[in-house]
């Protein structure tokens, strides 16, 4: 197992790599009554290996990432009599941690939580950060609170359930963290692309641990988003786009996202023509789609409400080289000139 933290302005995030979700116990301080949320999936496949503790399980999918299931919550802890002094958990894919995280920082304006992590995606991404929420109005992630998880535990072997299609989600932001972040990591990741699929530990749990230790390093130099962290984005401008409206998997939507902020770097001569083929090469190869096949009109639009959009421009993550990025102001008739070259 191997431990990285993040000091937050709420403090302390210890994220354990490696770590199995049957030693949860010992995170949690002798006298705290445990409450977890877990979805059904993961509660049918992992409950019975739970500890001792009050559960509440939500449903599953981008659509119960709502309001609604976050006052179902609130009800069920009050029915329970929760109080401070209670430890939540939230054992779950980045679902389950963003609600688990949003509820147990306004439930009585703030109790302790963590994370057991049972997604790839939710391991190198979605419990990394203290970013917390629920999507509103037809926006992603529209309301919600930075906080910090006391720990999260990334128990790779209960990867060994999750269905390939997820596990392709959780590779594009693996992708992503190496494009922004470490040009040596993307090279591991090409040389041990097979690996990989087949889910050898020693390969995942090393890209997992690379992909936490990007993230954590971005969030501890900028919590709370005002400069550097933007660069996670990398993809996202359009990925949100594109799974808003083709409906697609976050990381599916993120691939096609990166190919074209990919492309658009190449236009601007910052990433070279056989760089980005590497990194669609590598998408493809972990069996991401790389081709958008969405109606373009429907997702300029999508981007045109984009909640980062400021003024005429956005702020716009280019890869600068095969692992570094920059931020940069880009019009909205730029972005609809490349998208529509593609
Ligand atoms: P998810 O939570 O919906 O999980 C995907 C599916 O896998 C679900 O059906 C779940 O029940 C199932 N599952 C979970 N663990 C399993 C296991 N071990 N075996 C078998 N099935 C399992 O999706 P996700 O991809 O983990 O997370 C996506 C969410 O994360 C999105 O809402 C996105 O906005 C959010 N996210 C948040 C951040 C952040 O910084 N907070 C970053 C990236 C993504």
């Amino acid at each position: 197992m191997k431990t990285l933290s993040i000091k937050g302005n709420r403090g302390q995030s210890d994220i354990h790599i490696g770590e199995s979700l049957d030693n949860l116990e010992r995170y949690i301080p002798n006298d705290r009554r445990l409450v977890i949320i877990t979805d059904s999936v993961v509660h049918d496949l992992y409950g019975g290996r739970f500890p001792k503790a009050d559960v509440i399980t939500i449903g599953t999918g981008e659509r119960i990432k709502t309001l609604v299931t976050l006052e179902n919550i609130l009800d069920r802890l009050i029915e329970m009599e929760t109080d401070r002094s209670a430890f939540i958990v939230g054992i779950g894919g980045g679902i389950v941690c963003d609600i688990t995280g949003f509820a147990a920082s306004v439930y009585l304006r703030g109790i302790d939580f963590g994370y057991v992590s049972t997604t790839l995606l939710a391991q190198v991404d979605a419990s990394v950060g203290g970013k917390t929420g629920v999507n509103f109005g037809g926006y992603k992630n529209m309301v919600g609170v930075f906080n910090q998880p006391g720990f999260v535990i990334c128990d790779t072997a209960l990867l060994d359930t999750l269905p390939t299609a997820e596990f392709a989600c959780g590779f594009a932001e693996i992708v992503k963290h190496a494009v922004i972040a470490d040009a040596d990591m993307f090279t591991f990741l090409e040389q041990n692309s097979q690996k990989a699929l087949a889910l050898e530990d020693s390969v995942i749990q090393r890209l997992v641990y690379d992909s936490v230790d990007i993230k954590a390093g971005v969030v501890q130099r900028d919590e709370r988003e005002k400069g550097e962290r933007r660069i996670l984005n990398f993809g996202h401008t359009f990925g949100h786009a594109i799974e808003k409206t083709a409906g697609l998997r976050h990381g599916e939507a993120v691939s096609q996202g990166m190919v074209i902020a990919g492309a658009l770097s190449v236009e601007k001569d910052l990433l070279r023509p056989d760089e980005q083929a590497r990194m669609v090469a590598l998408l493809k190869i972990l069996g991401l789609p790389v081709r958008m096949a969405v109606d373009k009109e429907a997702v300029l639009d999508a981007i045109q409400k984009d909640k980062k959009r400021e003024g005429d421009n956005i702020k716009f993550v280019l890869a600068d080289g095969l692992g570094k990025a920059l931020v940069q102001d880009v019009g909205m008739e730029e972005l609809a000139d490349v998208v529509k070259r593609l």
